[in-house]
Formats: structure tokens, C-alpha cells, sequence
């Protein structure tokens, strides 16, 4: 894929609500890929997580929004236990699932007041808080 690069784009604000809201440092990955090789869902990916910080350093947040990466990712931490420059992808993760769905909040994918209904009295707690924080942001 060409990119084209402007300073504008890499000093993007949303690349600094990234770095602020997941607490990772995006220029301290340099590209080693150790991470991208121990994920072990990396197949179901469509951008592997060594790539997607790529694409953030090089200012296109945009890529990695409409990407599956954010969603496929377990938050198993596999990847921030390799990086030798301890970057944890999963927050980025996290941060980049939150600039999603806060711009349609209005649509979440999980209803608070449904859930209460199917799943509190069945699903482990953990479950529940975890899929709320996960698909709502
Ligand atoms: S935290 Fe996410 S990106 Fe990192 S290894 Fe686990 S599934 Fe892969
Ligand atoms: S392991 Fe760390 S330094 Fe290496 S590519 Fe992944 S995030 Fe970057």
C-alpha cells in the first residue's frame, strides 16, 4: 500500500489521544517484530500488531481504526512480555476500541439493561465487566 507522509499526519492529535489514553510511548517501538511472531491470533488478524504500530508512527490511525486487529486481539499480553522495549499492544488495543466506539456511542454493541437481563445471573462477573469494557469502550 503507498502511504503518503506529512508532519501533520504524524503529529496527528489522535496519534497523542492514543498514546495518552492506552500510556504507551508509540516511538519507542522499533520495529523488531517480536511481538507480530508470539501473537498467538495473529492469523485472524488483518494487520499484524508490529505492523499496526507501524502504520500509527507514520500517522494513519485511520488504517488501524477500520482494521479487525483491535477486536481480534485476546489481551493475553504475550506480545508485552517479548517486546524488549515493553510496549503493550493490548492497551493500544484498548484505546483504539474506546476512539471507536465513543464516536458511535450512540450504537453500542452491547446494551447494558439487555445484559442485565440474559447474563448477569449466569455469567461469571468477570465476563460481563469484561465484555462491556471490551465492546462499549
Ligand atoms: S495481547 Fe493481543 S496482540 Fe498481544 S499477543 Fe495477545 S492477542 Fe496478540
Ligand atoms: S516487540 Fe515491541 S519493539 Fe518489537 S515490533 Fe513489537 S512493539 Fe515494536
Amino acid at each position: 500500500m503507498r502511504l503518503r507522509l506529512s508532519g501533520e499526519q504524524i503529529r496527528d492529535e489522535i496519534i497523542g489521544r492514543i498514546e495518552t489514553l492506552s500510556g504507551q510511548d508509540l516511538g519507542a517501538c522499533y520495529q523488531c517484530g517480536k511481538c507480530s511472531a508470539g501473537c498467538p491470533v495473529v492469523e485472524q488478524m488483518d494487520i499484524a500488531p508490529s505492523e499496526a504500530i507501524r502504520y500509527l508512527q507514520l500517522g494513519h490511525p485511520d488504517i488501524v481504526l477500520d482494521s479487525n486487529t483491535i477486536w481480534i486481539c485476546a489481551s493475553c499480553f504475550q506480545c508485552a512480555s517479548r517486546c524488549p522495549k515493553g510496549v503493550e499492544f493490548s492497551s493500544i488495543c484498548d484505546a483504539l476500541r474506546a476512539i471507536v466506539l465513543r464516536k458511535r456511542v450512540s450504537d453500542p454493541k452491547v446494551d447494558a439493561d439487555e445484559l442485565a437481563r440474559v447474563m448477569v445471573s449466569d455469567a461469571p462477573q468477570m465476563g460481563v465487566v469484561g465484555a462491556l469494557r471490551k465492546l462499549n469502550g
